[in-house]
Order: C-alpha cells, then sequence, then structure tokens
C-alpha cells in the first residue's frame, strides 16, 4: 500500500502545479473541499468519462444512455426513501464541537480534542435549494445525490424509445451532490462530484449470475482500461447492517490510498424496490409472453473523481532525477508533444510547427520551446504525455525525427509520414 501523508501532498502539489486540479474559488481564499478541474484535468476525466462510455455504451447492445436534469420533482426522492432514510450517522465533540461521520472514525474520542462525542444522530445527505422566487417547503427540491433515480423515472420512456427488452441497461455520466459530513482527502470525498452509473435491468431469477458477470466488467475496466494496478484493489461484501436501504448485496471495490483503503466503486443488488416505487403497476411488458412485471436490477457505479485519483495515484513515479506519471497512453492528457531542438532557428521552429498541426488533426498535443531538451522531456514525463518528437537539423533534410518514448526514455528516428500511425497504434 503507498501508505503515507507525503505521497498525497505530493500529488496535491503535481495537480496544481502543472493544472490537473486547483483548489475552488482560490482568489476569495478557496472554499472548503471544493476543486476545479485544471486544462490537464479536464482532458484525463474527459478520457475515462469517453473511455467509459464507449466500453460500457457504445460498443454494447444491451445498452442505452440518457443525460436527465440535475434537479428532479422533490417526490422523487420522497419515493425513492432518500428523503427518509439517505443518511449518515453524526457525532460531534461535546468540547470543540467539530463534527464526524460516526461509521468512520476508529476512536471513542474526538481525534481533534480527545473530547467527549454526542451519541449518534441520523443526518441527511440531501442538499436542498429553493426553486423560484419564495422559499418555503412548497419550492423545496434538491440537488440529485446519485444518478441513479433517473433511469428508473424514465425508464418507460427509454423503453418505448429505444425498443429494449430485458436484459438491458440505462447509463448516464454526471454530477451529484450530498451534503457529506466530513468531506476531504482531496477530490476523494467533496458535497459535488461526478458518477458514472448503469442501472442493468433483468428477471429477477437472473440476479447472481448477472452480478457476477458485472463484477468481472468492473475488475476489467479498472486494470485493463484504467491500467490499475490489482495488487491496490480489493472487494469488500458489504455487511447487512451496511448496505444502503435498497441493496440486497452490495460489493464495494476499495482502492489503497494514501490516506488508507477506502471504496472506490460500488456493485449493488437493487432488486425492483426502486421500479416498484414508482410506477404503480409493473411498467414492463415481455414480448413473447405477454406477461408484465418489474424488472430487477444490478447496479454497478463508478466515481469519476475516485476514478481520477485512483489513476494518478497508480501512475505517479519517482525515478531518479524525474517525477513520471505513467498513465496509459488513451488516458494521458496530451499524447504527444512536438519540440524544435533550437528555438532561435526559425526553420526549427517552422518545421516543428507544421508537425505539430499535423499531429493536432488527430491527437491532443502540447508544443515546448523553452529551456534545453533534456527539461521539456521531464516536464512532459510530469504530465504523462507518453512521446515526444524533437524537430533538429536532420530533419529538415531527411524528414525524419526522433521519437521519445516516455517509460523507456528510448529515442528512434522515425519518418515523419509514419509518426500518425505510430502513436496511434500506441494510443
Ligand atoms: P462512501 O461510503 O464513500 O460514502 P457510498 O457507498 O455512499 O460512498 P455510493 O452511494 O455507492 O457511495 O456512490 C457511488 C460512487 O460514487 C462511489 O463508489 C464513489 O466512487 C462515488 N462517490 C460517492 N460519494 C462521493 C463523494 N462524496 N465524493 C466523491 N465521490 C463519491
Amino acid at each position: 500500500m503507498k501508505n503515507n501523508q507525503e505521497l498525497m501532498e505530493k500529488i496535491v502539489s503535481l495537480c496544481k502545479r502543472r493544472g490537473f486540479v486547483f483548489p475552488g474559488s482560490e482568489i476569495y481564499g478557496g472554499m472548503a473541499n471544493s476543486f476545479d478541474y485544471g486544462p490537464l484535468g479536464v482532458e484525463l476525466k474527459n478520457n475515462i468519462k469517453n473511455l467509459w462510455w464507449k466500453h460500457f455504451v457504445h460498443e454494447r447492445d444491451d445498452m442505452v444512455g440518457i443525460d436527465a436534469a440535475l434537479i428532479m420533482n422533490p417526490k422523487v426522492w420522497q419515493a425513492s426513501g432518500h428523503l427518509e432514510t439517505f443518511n449518515d450517522p453524526l457525532v460531534e465533540c461535546k468540547k470543540c464541537h467539530h463534527r464526524f461521520r460516526a461509521d468512520k472514525i476508529e476512536s471513542k474520542k474526538c481525534p481533534d480534542c480527545g473530547g467527549e462525542f454526542t451519541k449518534p444522530k441520523q443526518f441527511n445527505l440531501m442538499l436542498k435549494t429553493f426553486l423560484g422566487p419564495v422559499e418555503d417547503a412548497e419550492n423545496t427540491v434538491y440537488f440529485r445525490p446519485e444518478t441513479a433515480q433517473a433511469m428508473f423515472v424514465d425508464f418507460k420512456n427509454v423503453l418505448e424509445t429505444s425498443r429494449k427488452k430485458v436484459p438491458f441497461g440505462i447509463a448516464q455520466i454526471g454530477k451529484a451532490f450530498r451534503n457529506e459530513i466530513t468531506p476531504g482527502n482531496f477530490i476523494f470525498r467533496t458535497r459535488e462530484f461526478e458518477q458514472m452509473e448503469i442501472e442493468y435491468f433483468i428477471e429477477e431469477k437472473d440476479w447472481k449470475k448477472v452480478f457476477e458477470e458485472w463484477k468481472k466488467e468492473m475488475w476489467s475496466w479498472m486494470t485493463d482500461v484504467l491500467g490499475l494496478d490489482k495488487k491496490n484493489i480489493h472487494e469488500l461484501d458489504v455487511p447487512d447492517n451496511e448496505r444502503a436501504h435498497y441493496s440486497k448485496k452490495t460489493i464495494d471495490l476499495e482502492y489503497d490510498f494514501s490516506f488508507g483503503r477506502d471504496e472506490l466503486y460500488g456493485l449493488a443488488y437493487r432488486t425492483d424496490f426502486d421500479l416498484k416505487n414508482h410506477y404503480k403497476e409493473p411498467p414492463y411488458e415481455d414480448a413473447e409472453t405477454g406477461e408484465k412485471f418489474y424488472p430487477h436490477v444490478i447496479e454497478p457505479t463508478w466515481g469519476v473523481d475516485r476514478s481520477v485519483l485512483a489513476v494518478l495515484y497508480d501512475a505517479y513515479a519517482e525515478e531518479k532525477d524525474r517525477v513520471v506519471l505513467k498513465l496509459k497512453p488513451s488516458l494521458a492528457p496530451y499524447k504527444v508533444a512536438v519540440f524544435p531542438l533550437l528555438k532561435n532557428k526559425p526553420e526549427l521552429v517552422e518545421k516543428a510547427r507544421e508537425v505539430y498541426n499535423m499531429l493536432k488533426r488527430e491527437f491532443t498535443v502540447a508544443f515546448d520551446d523553452r529551456g534545453n531538451i533534456g527539461k521539456r522531456y521531464y516536464s512532459q514525463d510530469e504530465i504523462g504525455t507518453p512521446f515526444c518528437v524533437t524537430i533538429d537539423f536532420d530533419t529538415l533534410e531527411k524528414n525524419d525525427v526522433t521519437l521519445r518514448d516516455r517509460d523507456t526514455m528510448k529515442q528512434e528516428r522515425i519518418k515523419i509520414s509514419d509518426l500518425g500511425n505510430l502513436i496511434k497504434e500506441k494510443v
């Protein structure tokens, strides 16, 4: 386990210095636990989301997507049980009045001052606001705490327009909000975050089989698509008394973060709980038998921000005199960087611009002409750029360039005309 505070500090500092993640509202003194993704962070995050959508929606026949409103009719949250039961146990220190989530603290004394705690009370995590000019109960609405409910509420519309048959899934990527008692650990736990979720509709008899299939899919996503090291991932079968109110079985996929092992993703068997709560009549009819029923649901769910954090942890490496993010090329914000050997030779700069513009049509490309080549390599290593291309005097004669590999640091001469295909193959 990469278990040290120092590593977290290094990652936070790299994120800020290189434009992955900034503290939110910083010029106004910041806002606790709010973060903004910078130019490189948004590329990394979008790569994760796009790969997920391609992998789980576009490449499958049994999946469709939606993009629903963040604020839904409050009746949705009444029916789903969130207003009543989406709670965490809160304790308060009697001495310093700091508040903690009772299920997340190990000691019986306050970690800040050693004081005694109050008895735990249930704290609802729904984030409230008002729609319209009057701030009263009638106009109270909630930011969604999960994307999932929209898949249930839109179930009939999706069914009627997509002609999908059980088993099939509805996928969504979007923001969710929870009034967390103790946000923290950088982007691990915030009050505003992003989820990638699938509600997969099945017949009840198939739930165990489908649950196992999705578990495999989630492992494959973590190891094959994100490239996370298997050693850092663990399955936790969530015990009865700790499962969400809707779940009959839940597995948390946990990751060894530097602050400890904690949930990266979840997989839950939600039974027919949600569809039954939202629809008076069974919303699904078997086309062949005419039987009407409530499909059951397997829900694999992925946090986007926790994905970004795990990917950064796994990729971060310090080697001799360089820091390198060994990101899978498909995740890297820039796929390639282009350098003219010397900044003050217009013919080199012009040629480098030409190669840069050519590659830009297909990839995200950085251009750098500052300092010496060694420094430029290290600067790209630190943000995970898998390839660097240098244009030198030989290029002008032979139309070839030096291609340098981030991980092996090996350099080879490549024809400009072969560059695009070679990078495409590796990305
Ligand atoms: P936790 O036990 O950490 O509070 P949870 O079990 O309540 O999480 P789920 O309801 O299963 O979380 O949410 C699905 C996914 O959304 C999680 O696996 C996680 O990746 C992500 N997630 C949940 N809460 C947050 C948060 N406050 N900040 C960032 N990501 C979150």
